[in-house]
Order: C-alpha cells, then sequence, then structure tokens
C-alpha cells in the first residue's frame, strides 16, 4: 500500500496506516531522529487567527487522525472555505523545519499563508502555476517572524524533500512535495 492508499484507507475507513508517512529519510540520519517520535505540530494561520498544536503521528502506532484532519483544517483555503486532504510528507517537512529550529534555539513560529488552494482561488491569483502543488494539498507558503526567508530556505533544501520557493520581498518560502527542486522570485506567486 502506498501513501496515497493509506491514506485514502485512513480517511474512508479509519484505519490506521503503519507505514511512516516520510520514507525518504535513511536510518540514523538527522531526519529520521525527529520522526521517530510522536509528531507534533504547531501551526498558525494568520488570515483566519487559528492556531493549532496537534499530534498527527504517533511513534509506532500511527496517524492521530484528529490531529492530522485539524491540520487539514488549517491548512484549508480559508477564502473559498474548501478542506482538502494535505500529504503527509508536507506535514513532515514542516515538522521537521520546525523542530529543527526549536532544537538550535532559534524563531520557530510557523504561519501558514497559504495551504491548499481551490482551483478558483488559484486561477484569481495573478502569477500562479497553473498546475500548482497548493491545488493537491501539497504545498504550503510558510513565514516565520524573526527567520530571514533566505535561511528557511536552504533549511528546506537541506531537508532535501520537495521544490523550495524563495519569495524574499514578500517575507516567504513555498515548499512542496513535487520533485526536488529550488527557484527563487520576486514576481511569480507560488
Ligand atoms: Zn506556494
Amino acid at each position: 500500500m502506498d501513501r496515497r492508499q493509506a491514506l485514502t484507507a485512513l480517511l474512508g475507513a479509519g484505519a490506521l496506516a503503519l507505514q511512516p508517512a516520510m520514507s525518504h529519510a535513511a536510518a540514523g540520519d538527522w531526519r529520521q531522529g525527529l520522526l521517530l517520535r510522536d509528531r507534533f505540530i504547531h501551526l498558525k494561520r494568520p488570515q483566519s487567527k487559528e492556531e493549532i498544536e496537534v499530534c498527527y503521528w504517533r511513534h509506532g502506532l500511527g496517524w492521530d487522525v484528529k490531529g492530522y484532519l485539524a491540520a487539514c483544517h488549517l491548512m484549508r483555503d480559508v477564502k473559498f472555505d474548501r478542506q482538502h486532504q494535505i500529504d503527509p510528507v508536507l506535514l513532515d517537512t514542516l515538522y521537521i523545519m520546525q523542530h529543527w529550529l526549536k532544537a538550535y534555539g532559534l524563531p520557530h513560529e510557523i504561519q501558514i499563508l497559504s495551504g491548499y488552494r481551490t482551483p478558483e482561488h488559484n486561477a484569481k491569483l495573478e502569477g500562479a502555476a497553473k498546475n500548482s502543488m497548493h491545488l493537491q494539498g501539497r504545498a504550503a507558503d510558510v513565514h516565520i517572524p524573526g527567520m530571514a526567508p533566505g535561511v528557511l530556505s536552504n533549511m528546506a533544501k537541506m531537508i532535501g524533500i520537495g521544490g523550495v520557493g524563495l519569495y524574499q520581498d514578500r517575507g516567504f518560502i513555498h515548499v512542496d512535495t513535487g520533485p526536488v527542486r529550488a527557484w527563487q522570485s520576486k514576481k511569480r506567486k507560488g
């Protein structure tokens, strides 16, 4: 069963998937260390003034359905009030970023500026990619107060999961779970 099938099973039948969401990290590397424990994530959504601190994955048990769904809700399209499954690997990316920053005593308040985006919403955004990963619940635009976007993008690239876009002048980075790639832009919306 692959990740998506597992997720479908999870959401459809309430079954617990046993595979870790993220399989990129080899045993023994620094990311794996973070993944071998309960995965708590603390997210803020400035647009809707929401904030959650949830566990979405219980080490040795699997999905914490309540926590996972709370994260999906927070990362919904707030403007169009529509929710979508969020790729668990995206949550793992945010989780690793947050706990890495925390471990080094750095600011780690993750603000989600954009998560899932409806096609209608995406079409209205000037410069947004037509096939944006936001449409599949596989991308997030992230701002962390007190952290330079350039530093964050380097960190996200180091995690090595998917796409990383740097939007220096707008103060955020885009992370997604597509192919590994990186870009920098002052105009295009992620
Ligand atoms: Zn984006």
